[in-house]
Order: C-alpha cells, then sequence, then structure tokens
C-alpha cells in the first residue's frame, strides 16, 4: 500500500513540476514513506533521516534547500516528536492526509527563509472528514502491473497491531471510483490489477449508480466480477485477505472468473487456538483450515502464503508446534514471517510473559526452515511446465528480465529485453527457494522481433 500511496504522492506534486529522481542528493524535496507496522520498520526511519540530514547540509550549503517530509504510518504515530527529535524535518503528515501536500508544501516555503535555513515543521497528521481518494489526480505512470487501493483502515484491533490506530477505521472507495482508476490504468498499459486494503476482503463499497442489485453495497467479490469485465486487464490479484471476512460469494469468485489469480495472501499468524484467541482473531486455526479447504474446492490450483508471528506473549513450545502443524496441513507457496514485536498503544504490548528474543530467533529460524523447504518443492514441481509470466522488472543481468506466475513465484529470463511488460508463456527450467527460472520458446521470441 505504501507503494501505491508513493505513487500518488508523485503524482499530486508532478503539476507542481516535481519529477521522481533517482538521486536522493538532487532531491528539492525528500519523502520518507514510511511504515510503523513492526519494530524494525520504524527504525528503518530514524537511520534514513540520518542520512537524508547531510544531503540537506550539503544543498543548503550549495545556496538550495532540500525540504524533508515524514509522511505514512510513523508520521501519523509519532507527529510533532518527529520533528522535536530531528528539527531539519519540514514536514510531518499521515498516510489520511497526503492529499493535501500542495497546501502543506505551501506552508513550509512561508515558513521557511534560505538565509534563516529551514523554518518551522509543518505537521498533519489529521483523520480528514473528505477522503483523500476524490482529490487525487490520474496517475501518468504507466506499468503493466499496477496496484490499486479499495479499502483502508481496519476496525478489527488484533491485539499486537497498530493499522486501526495510523490508519484509521474501515473506508471502502464506491465501485465506480475505482472502475474509473482500473479503466485508466489499463489504458496507460496495465495487465495487472492488485485491489489492495489491509483488510481488503472486508471491502464493501458504494454500488454503481447503474446497478440494479437490491444492496446499496457492494463487498469484494461483486467488484471482482465487475473488474473482470474490462477489455486488456488480464489478471486481478487482492491483498490482505482476513479469514473472518472470506465469504463463500468469494470463495466462488475463485473458480468463477479466471483473470482472478490462483494465489491468495490469507494470513493466519499462529496455529494455536489460545494465541489466536490472544491476538484476538476471533477464529481457530480449523475454521481457517476449512477456508482453506473451501477455497482449494471452489479452485483445486490455488496456492497459498500467509503471515506468521511468532512468540506473541505467552506463546509456548506446544503453540508453536501447532502453528507448525498447521503450516504442514495447508502446504504453502510462500510465507512472511516475523517475530512479535511491541507495538506502541497495543493491548499485547502490556501482556505478561513476554517471549524472550533468543526463544523467537529460535521459533522464527525453524519456522521459516519448514515454510521454505515448501516453497522449494512448490517451485521445484513447476519445472517442466510451461506458465504465463508477466515481465515487468528488469534483472541484474544484460537483457534478463523478471516477471510473474499466475502463483506469484518470480520468474527469470534471458535474451528477453524486448519482451519489457509482456505476458509471455515461459517454459521453467529450474526451480530454486525464492524463484524459478525459465526460457520463452524460440517461436514466440521470432514472432515478437521479426
Ligand atoms: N490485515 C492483515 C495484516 C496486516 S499487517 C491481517 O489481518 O492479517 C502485516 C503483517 O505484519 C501481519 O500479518 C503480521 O504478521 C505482522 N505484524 C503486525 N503487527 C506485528 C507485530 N507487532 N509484531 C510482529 N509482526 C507484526
Ligand atoms: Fe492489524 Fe490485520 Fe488485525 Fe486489522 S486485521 S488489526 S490490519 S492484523
Amino acid at each position: 500500500m505504501n507503494v501505491y500511496d508513493s505513487q500518488r504522492m508523485a503524482d499530486i506534486l508532478s503539476p507542481f513540476g516535481y519529477a521522481l529522481t533517482e538521486e536522493p542528493e538532487q532531491a528539492d524535496i525528500a519523502i520518507l514513506n514510511t511504515c510503523h507496522i513492526r519494530e524494525k520498520a520504524e527504525q528503518k526511519v530514524h537511520s534514513d533521516l540520518g542520512r537524508l540530514r547531510s544531503h540537506k547540509v550539503a544543498s543548503v550549503a550549495n545556496g538550495r534547500n532540500m525540504i524533508i517530509a515524514v509522511g505514512g504510518c510513523v508520521g501519523q504515530a509519532e507527529g510533532e516528536e518527529i520533528i522535536r527529535q530531528a528539527p531539519y524535518v519540514d514536514m510531518v503528515f499521515g498516510p489520511q492526509t497526503y492529499h493535501r501536500l500542495p497546501e502543506m508544501l505551501a506552508n513550509v516555503m512561508r515558513n521557511s527563509d534560505k538565509k534563516r535555513g529551514p523554518g518551522r515543521g509543518v505537521v498533519d497528521t489529521e483523520f480528514p472528514t473528505e477522503v483523500k481518494f476524490d482529490f487525487l489526480p490520474e496517475t501518468t505512470e504507466s506499468r503493466s502491473s499496477a496496484y490499486v487501493s479499495v479499502q483502508e483502515g481496519c476496525d478489527k484491533f488484533c491485539t499486537f497491531c497498530v493499522v486501526p490506530y495510523t490508519r484509521g477505521a474501515e473506508y471502502s472507495r464506491p465501485v465506480e471510483s475505482i472502475v474509473k482508476e482500473v479503466k485508466h490504468l489499463v489504458k496507460l498499459g496495465a495487465m495487472e490489477i492488485t485491489l489492495l486494503g489491509q483488510n481488503v476482503n472486508a471491502y464493501h463499497g458504494e454500488a454503481p449508480a447503474s446497478s440494479h442489485a437490491a444492496s446499496k453495497v457492494w463487498g469484494l467479490s461483486q467488484l471482482i466480477h465487475e473488474l473482470a469485465e474490462i477489455d486488456g486487464l488480464e489478471r486481478i490479484r487482492y491483498t490482505t485477505s482476513h479469514p473472518r471476512d472470506m465469504g463463500q460469494d468469494l470463495i466462488d469468485a475463485h473458480g468463477a472468473v479466471p483473470k482472478l489469480m490462483p494465489f491468495l495472501h490469507l494470513p493466519v499468524q499462529s496455529g494455536s487456538d489460545r494465541i489466536l484467541e490472544a491476538m484476538n482473531r476471533k477464529h481457530s486455526a480449523d475454521d481457517y483450515l476449512k477456508v482453506i479447504e473451501r477455497l482449494r474446492k471452489s479452485c483445486p490450483e490455488i496456492a497459498f502464503s500467509s503471515d506468521f508471528i511468532v512468540g506473541f506473549p505467552g506463546e509456548t513450545d506446544e503453540d508453536h508446534k501447532n502453528t507448525l502443524k498447521l503450516i504442514n496441513d495447508v502446504n504453502y507457496a510462500q510465507a512472511y514471517s516475523f517475530k512479535y514485536s511491541i507495538r506502541p498503544g497495543t493491548p499485547a504490548g502490556l501482556m505478561d510473559k513476554q517471549v524472550p528474543e533468543s526463544v523467537k530467533s529460535e521459533r522464527l529460524q525453524e519456522l521459516q526452515e519448514l515454510v521454505n523447504t515448501q516453497q522449494l518443492a512448490f517451485n521445484k514441481n513447476t519445472v517442466g511446465t510451461t506458465q504465463k509470466v508477466l515481465l515487468d522488472r528488469t534483472g541484474k543481468f544484460e537483457g534478463q528480465l523478471i516477471g510473474r506466475t499466475a502463483f506469484m513465484q518470480s520468474v527469470y529470463v534471458l535474451e528477453s529485453k524486448h519482451l519489457f511488460g509482456q505476458m509471455v508463456d515461459v517454459k521453467i527450467e529450474s526451480g530454486y527457494a525464492n524463484s524459478i527460472s525459465g526460457v520463452i520458446p524460440s517461436d514466440k521470441c521470432l514472432q515478437l522481433t521479426a
């Protein structure tokens, strides 16, 4: 979601003459779009700020200024405190106020004076009544795989999580505004769209005016069916989902909509019912496994990924074993796993029986070894098959491109530079821990280069 938000910030600033640069020391304005989800992400902000400070000092010495801004969830959570600790920061804002960037920038400029150096900082961490999406200009950036935020915020209050406090209450964009944005992105060349939300499958947006359905609110499955009608759009994905909101209509969509990719990121966090309850997830391990089973029934080839937290307060060896058991039961194509870290203001931070770091590290290693084995097996399983791959990134080597299969595997192909941004068939030759590689059948290459 931060990738999407960063792009939108660039879109807002572009009419004012700003363009993206690859060289931070050249920037007139540097925006750190930050993440507060885990302690490590937050620490990174402070070290990055130190680096930007030296660029700013050099800039000012050369008679220019560099405006430094902290946006995103660290901005939201820490607000004024950031400027108190780092007075060279000019601007702090949260994820719900970035549409006001031009106004904030004008205020910073009014406050500052080159001769006196930086001026008073501007802080805007409100949760405004207006909706930022209504103020964002259309993007001009063309990408073959693009993100679209459809839902933001969260009302679930898992006890470990800061999202409800930093992103605010749940909000779903109206269907019409999403369809308009997706059509625009497809016109610019997007073939794949990933619908984003902290709880994307809790989506419940205002139905289009033309809808004859009795309900004036559409769920995610209706939105997906509508988007699947758009010519030129070939792939639809959505992330991140909560197991509790995986309704039968959405499960059925996986079997009914060919454009909906057979891959789902469905975080479970733990396989222990005791821990799931303490996390306030409001479902059991068995409920989760049943959802997985129903999804496999609807779309037999579907592959899964998940998020796991190890070392949640009170987690015992037995709880950890239950998580490993769940991983064995599901058999994931990939997964993200994290050591629990205390987040300010969250109930779990105040719980007894915090787990020692050394135990968290051991459990994380054990869990990751298991997931890696499953991921390697999944990747090796595709060897010898032909996969449709959307080549949307360049690799390290001359002529190398990287893309994704329908199952979200990263695929490396050589001699393919001319196919950037295209969907091609790739014959998979090797499977590794984190990726696969293959070749594009030569007749296709000849066809496209002829
Ligand atoms: N809405 C998604 C999760 C979004 S946060 C869901 O409900 O599953 C992304 C991931 O960060 C979470 O799934 C969780 O695994 C991890 N995470 C969140 N808070 C954390 C914390 N305090 N410590 C460690 N990991 C955390
Ligand atoms: Fe955080 Fe996800 Fe729980 Fe919401 S549902 S509180 S975003 S982990």
